[in-house]
């Protein structure tokens, strides 16, 4: 599109869908004027992508997952549509400045972290490349709270993202379903037909709002249709007979299940309303792809032949048994023929091995609310559990793969016994699967197990949010980059040339100033470019060991104070995480970063030495920001522990260097990058668990370590006003994350980091290593991976589309 024509189509948005003149029109409406011209190209691209797919029957992918969290669109899709140049022309001449419309997007936060970033990479991939995929997701009012820290204390705010976020949503009414919950059961013989018959639900209608998501080059276009839930019918008898409220209340009822994303992150949050929420996902998503293949070709028999549905995590789970139901209740297949296209169809990702993260519901509470789901997932355990003990397998381990066992439905077994595939994320966390939560399944069914290691859209997360490195890659190795991520490798030549060395330091130095200009801006933290921008992003989790971090900066701060003359290279500590609400214990870290950060900038003895920032709020736009201005990128979680990381992705082709454990994909970094471009530190997954094993006393540890003494000594004796008993007898005394352990290999890292840091042509071709090996992590490569070995899904091949139809 020119920018003639792009100029005339925003005039046109600006007058007749928002009856002001282009004089008059604010920012916020031009954002939302350009918005809609790109959105109504890019369903126009989206009905071609339909037509394409359709006519030559292609496989369709369905993406199933909780949380997408998209971060803004625009800047991503005039990108990705080639068409940034045109809409900053066209806005030039109207006298606006694109770059400050993108300020005026809210990020949609329809997530926590890296799952459901990680589906919003996928959806960029899996259109990029031209699979004829959809994702599926709630249509929440509120996504992941806006974090406000009060005095270092973590506050909630809601996220009413909708003013700003819904240019991009299309309502589809005509395509809205009803999702049921509650009642009872009855079943018959009809006719020597057995019926079942689910009896007085409450009903609630399930409203389609559709997205489309670009890929480059807009080769394809894919959908995200994201639920909201509506109250299906108004009832007038109540309301005539003068009961208002109670009327009124029944809607709200209905609409309060997409009302919030849960703010849990790697932790089940056991509420009827979550699990209401995981079965209106899942309901209106098989109603809806169910619809969609009939009407093409008029049996269920080809569903695993036509449509793969993939799980990510086990929250859209409900997906087996509400397969199973539909086809049984409503389209007449007996129990094994429905059984054998459901788990040919459907596979599953774990994100996870921690057991608390398991989810599991209450029998009573399933059943009440989900009296037929129920009985389907009776009947999977019932089956499932005498074929297990037909083939002579030991009573306690058929128990332990139960779908249903101890007053509970496991969602995890419900998976793997549903699924044909099941994958871990990364090489590591595949293989504790294979050795720990799934290890029963392993040893029975060896085959559904394999792996698809995380990737990231590395097109935002460099091309858009790194101009400056994006224009460096374009004059070295050329553009091809941008759609084979493998051509990264063309940079490593010129680990020897000095001057492209100090011309990617120079990038790597603008973007620290551009990340202090925002400090400085939003929070008056003044930080000096010149140090060493050291950066854990991320959740706040005690397992992601942000609180390793923090006590080695406290003991720095009290080595510094006795040794004021020491040469030393200053360093910028860049903190950002949410915690989960009701994680005590993670605000508690919080609120000691940001302490130790005040204490810091009141010591002139140290604090032209040492700063702390912790920014508030971390979300995709700020990610953005930061991970280009990084030097050093914290993965610190204990070994076994973190299933895969993106993050370390980002920050890795942005060219920092990781400085992390053995711990998920920064094993991968490690083999792709060689001991020489990585700094690791601390015990591996086999020797934290041997040292579990061992009896782990972190008590006696930190009383035979002076240092270690000495800085929990100072959190129990308090400064910036209180203490910080809880976290220091955490450690003292449990220690569950191993933090004292890694504590000295960490310190001993942090001066190795220094050391190289300080050698400028060796840690710049430590970065440019780090950016050419990145390849391997992208999400193309790992959509690739799911749709040759799970999915056995093509793209949709590229030939001219026969107009008939
Ligand atoms: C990538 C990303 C994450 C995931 O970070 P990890 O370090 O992999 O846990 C979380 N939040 C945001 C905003 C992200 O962009």
């Amino acid at each position: 599109m020119t920018a003639e024509r792009f100029r005339e189509e925003i005039i046109d948005h600006l007058l007749h869908t928002f009856g002001v003149t282009p004089e008059n029109a604010g920012d916020e409406t031009y954002y939302k004027a350009v918005a809609l011209v790109v959105s109504d190209l890019m369903r126009r691209g989206r009905s071609e992508t339909e037509k394409r797919a359709k006519a030559t029957h292609t496989k369709q992918v369905y993406y199933l997952c909780m949380e997408f969290l998209l971060g803004r669109s625009l800047k991503n899709n005039l990108f990705n549509l080639g068409l940034e140049e045109s809409a900053r022309e066209a806005l030039r001449t109207l006298g606006v400045r694109l770059d400050a419309l993108y300020d005026q997007e809210p990020d949609a936060g329809l997530g926590n972290g890296g799952l459901g970033r990680l589906a919003a990479c996928f959806l960029d991939s899996l259109s990029t490349q031209g699979y004829a995929a959809m994702g599926y997701s709630l249509r929440y009012e509120y996504g992941i709270f806006r974090q406000k820290l009060v005095d270092g204390w973590q506050t909630e705010l809601p996220d009413f993202w909708l003013p700003g976020g819904k240019v991009w949503l299309q309502e589809a009414p005509e395509k809205a379903v009803e999702v049921h919950f509650d009642g009872h059961v009855e079943e018959a013989w009809y006719d020597n037909h057995h019926t079942v018959n689910h009896k007085d639900y409450t009903k609630v209608l399930a409203v389609p709002y559709d997205m489309c998501i670009s890929g480059k080059d807009g080769r394809a276009v894919s959908k995200l249709r994201l639920w909201a839930a509506r109250s299906s019918d108004f009832d007038m008898k109540t309301f005539n007979s003068g009961n208002y409220l109670r009327a009124v209340e029944q809607n709200a009822m209905a609409e309060v299940i997409t009302k919030v994303l849960y703010p849990e992150d790697n932790n089940p949050e056991g509420k009827s309303l979550r699990l209401s929420q995981q079965y209106f996902l899942v309901s209106a998503t098989i109603q809806d792809i169910i619809r969609r293949h009939l009407f093409e070709y008029g049996t269920l028999d080809s569903l695993p032949e036509l449509t793969a549905i993939h799980l990510n995590d086990t929250h859209p789970v409900l997906a087996v048994p509400e397969l199973m139901r539909i086809m049984l209740d409503e389209c007449g297949y007996g129990w094994e023929a429905a059984w054998d296209i459901v788990s040919r169809t459907v596979a599953y990702t774990n994100h996870t091995v921690m057991k608390e993260a398991l989810e599991c519901w209450n029998q009573d509470l399933f059943r009440l609310r989900l009296p037929r789901i129920y009985q389907i997932v009776e009947e999977i355990n019932r089956r499932f559990c005498a074929d297990m003990h037909g083939r002579g397998v030991d009573g306690y381990k058929v128990g332990r793969m139960a779908p249903l066992n101890d007053g509970f439905v496991k969602m995890a077994n419900l998976a793997v016994v549903g699924a044909h595939h099941v994958n871990g994320v990364s090489a590591l966390h595949s293989e504790i699967l294979k050795e720990t939560v799934f290890r029963d399944f392993y040893q029975e069914m060896p085959g559904k197990f394999t792996n698809v290691t995380n990737g990231i859209a590395y097109r935002r997360w460099v091309a858009q949010a790194n101009p400056g490195l994006a224009a460096f890659l374009e004059k070295h190795i050329g553009g091809g980059y941008l759609a084979d991520a493998a051509q990264l490798e063309k940079l490593l030549p010129l680990a020897n040339d000095g001057t492209a060395l100090r011309e990617l330091e120079q990038v790597k130095r603008e973007n620290k100033q551009r990340a202090a200009g925002y400090l400085k801006k939003a929070y008056g933290a003044v930080v000096n470019p010149d140090s060493i921008f050291d950066i854990q992003v991320k959740r706040l989790h005690e397992y992601k060991r942000q609180h390793l971090n923090a006590l080695h900066i406290l003991s720095l701060y009290l080595w510094l104070k006795e040794h004021p003359q020491a040469d030393f290279t200053p360093r910028t500590f860049i903190f950002g995480a949410k915690a989960a609400p009701g994680y005590y214990f993670a605000k508690q870290i919080i609120r000691f970063i940001v302490k130790l950060g005040e204490m810091i900038d009141a010591d002139p003895a140290v604090r032209e030495k040492l700063k702390i920032v912790y920014v508030e709020d971390y979300r995709v736009t700020l990610a953005e920001l930061l991970i280009p201005a990084a030097d050093i990128s914290e993965q610190i979680s204990l070994a076994g522990t973190e299933a895969s990381g993106t993050s370390n992705m980002k920050f890795m082709i942005n060219g920092a260097v990781t400085l992390g454990t053995l711990d998920g994909a920064n094993v991968e970094i490690h083999e792709a990058v060689g001991d020489e471009n990585i700094i690791l530190f601390g015990m591996t997954t086999e020797q934290a668990e041997a040292l579990r094993q061992s009896g782990y006393r972190p008590g006696e540890l930190a009383n035979n370590h002076p240092v270690i003494r000495q800085a929990l000594q100072l959190m129990e004796n308090g400064f910036g006003g209180m203490d910080y008993k809880d976290l220091a007898s955490s450690l003292r005394g449990s220690d569950p994350y191993m933090v004292l352990a890694d504590f000295d290999a960490y310190a001993q890292a942090r001066q190795r980091a220094e050391a190289l840091y300080r050698d400028r042509q060796v840690w710049n071709r430590m970065c440019l290593t780090n950016i050419a090996k990145a390849g391997r992590f992208s999400a193309d490569r790992a959509i690739r991976e799911y749709a040759q070995n799970i999915w056995h899904a093509d793209p949709i091949p590229q030939i001219p589309v026969n107009k008939k139809g």
